[in-house]
């Protein structure tokens, strides 16, 4: 049976990364990717006769040096810079993204343009309190008015998702200091003059009007990425899906399951794991659950997205903030005390956490049957 010290799943970016940085250090490790052809994951190119094709066009745009750099040292001689050309097509029109004033509200029209304006400023003297959704949030910055018209589409198309199910944390990664006031400005200044030099990292993430790209699309880079792997003595099993991991606490390895395209099984043997395999489908390999019950709230939250049902205790926590997010059949026991929430770290108040050691077999026992009739009743 194969063995590594580190075995990655999939050989999109992140692991590809993951593997580079491994193999550079001299540590044996072993990928597998699902696809029989392409590495790059999302990011791939794919190829029919002569024709190249990127799955999504891809920026390689970063404020890190760092990312910058490995870029550049994975693909030295096939970067160049382009010029961005991205449109919204909106009501049979083309607007310019980055937004060009004049344009946008010719196109708009000077009336839903007013309108725009005035639902925005309804939004910032009514701001939807403690923003939860990438809605919420976006809607507080732009107004509700511009959200439906440049966001919502737009967003729910690439990720695949509702506008109210993605968390407001994203939006506001994705589209850092961005509001409608900076938006504008931006606007004015590309109507007057459009044309800006490259990137300067220095700009606000989702306005950035050139970029830079490997010549034959993302995948080239993926590509390289691959082959550095192979070069540092890493080996790359593509047309290879997990199929499952078991961890042995004796032998302190993990067994790894795989099946190839063909329907023939592969094991491995490795110290650590890697997934860049979407966590839903990870969870899903690993648990097999019929309830998620612990203390922790980043499983908690893992399993509520596979949609098993999630006890979880909490002693000090804030449950509003650390419970999962929209969860449907999950619930949360917790004895609240005045000094709730706290750092968590050692109790503050009393010579031992009551507020963890307090909760009884029985409360956790009667929410359990509890949610699982609920559980039940709601999967009938
Ligand atoms: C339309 C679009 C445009 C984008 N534009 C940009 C951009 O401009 N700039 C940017 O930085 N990012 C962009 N992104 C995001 C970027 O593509 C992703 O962030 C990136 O590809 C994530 O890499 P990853 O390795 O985490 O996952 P993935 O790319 O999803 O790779 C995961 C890999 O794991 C493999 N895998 C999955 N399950 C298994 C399994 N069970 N066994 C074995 N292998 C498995 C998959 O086949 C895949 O190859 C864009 C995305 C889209 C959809």
């Amino acid at each position: 049976m194969p063995h590594s010290d580190v075995f990655v799943i999939g050989a999109g970016p992140a692991g590809l990364t993951a593997a580079h940085l491994l193999t550079k250090q001299g540590i044996s490790t072993a990928v597998i990717e699902a696809d029989p052809r392409y590495v790059g994951g999302i990011s791939r190119t794919a190829s029919h006769g002569p024709f190249l094709f990127d799955i999504g066009g891809h920026r390689f745009f970063s404020k890190s040096k760092e990312v910058v750099d490995l870029w550049k040292e994975i693909l030295p001689n096939d970067f160049i810079t382009r010029p961005r050309l991205s449109r919204i097509y909106y009501n049979g029109k083309y607007f310019s993204y980055p937004l060009k004033a004049f344009e946008a509200l010719n196109n708009l029209g000077y009336v839903e343009s007013a309108l725009c304006v005035l639902s925005y400023l309804q939004k910032q003297a009514f701001p939807t309190e403690n923003p939860e959704s990438f809605h919420d949030w976006v809607a507080n910055q732009f107004g509700e008015r511009l959200f439906s018209i440049f966001f919502k589409a737009y967003t729910e198309k690439v990720w695949g998702m509702s506008c109210d199910e993605i968390s407001a944390d994203w939006a506001a990664q994705r589209i850092k200091g961005l509001d409608l006031w900076s938006a504008m400005s931006n606007a004015l200044r590309n109507s007057i003059a459009p044309a800006r030099g490259p990137a300067n990292g220095q700009q606000i993430k989702t306005l950035i009007d050139s970029f830079e790209y490997p010549r034959k699309g993302p995948g080239m880079m993926w590509e390289a990425a691959a082959r550095r792997v192979e070069e540092g003595g890493g080996k790359i099993h593509m047309g290879t899906r997990l199929d499952s991991l078991r961890w042995n606490a004796n032998t302190k390895r993990w067994t790894i399951t795989a099946v190839t395209a063909g329907g023939d099984w592969k094991f491995f043997t490795a110290k650590h794991v890697i997934s860049s395999a979407p966590i839903r489908e990870l969870v899903a390999l690993t648990a097999g659950a019929k309830i998620f019950v612990g203390n922790d709230s980043g499983p908690a939250h893992i399993a509520a997205a596979v949609r098993i049902p999630v006890l979880v205790i909490f002693g000090s926590s804030h449950a509003a903030v650390w419970k999962p997010w929209k969860a449907v059949d999950a619930a949360v026991v917790q004895n609240y005390f005045d000094c709730n929430p706290c750092p968590g770290d050692r109790c503050y108040v009393y010579e031992e956490p009551r507020c963890i050691l307090s909760i009884t077999t029985e409360q956790v026992k009667v929410c359990l049957e509890s949610l699982l009739r609920a559980a039940a009743h709601s999967r009938t």
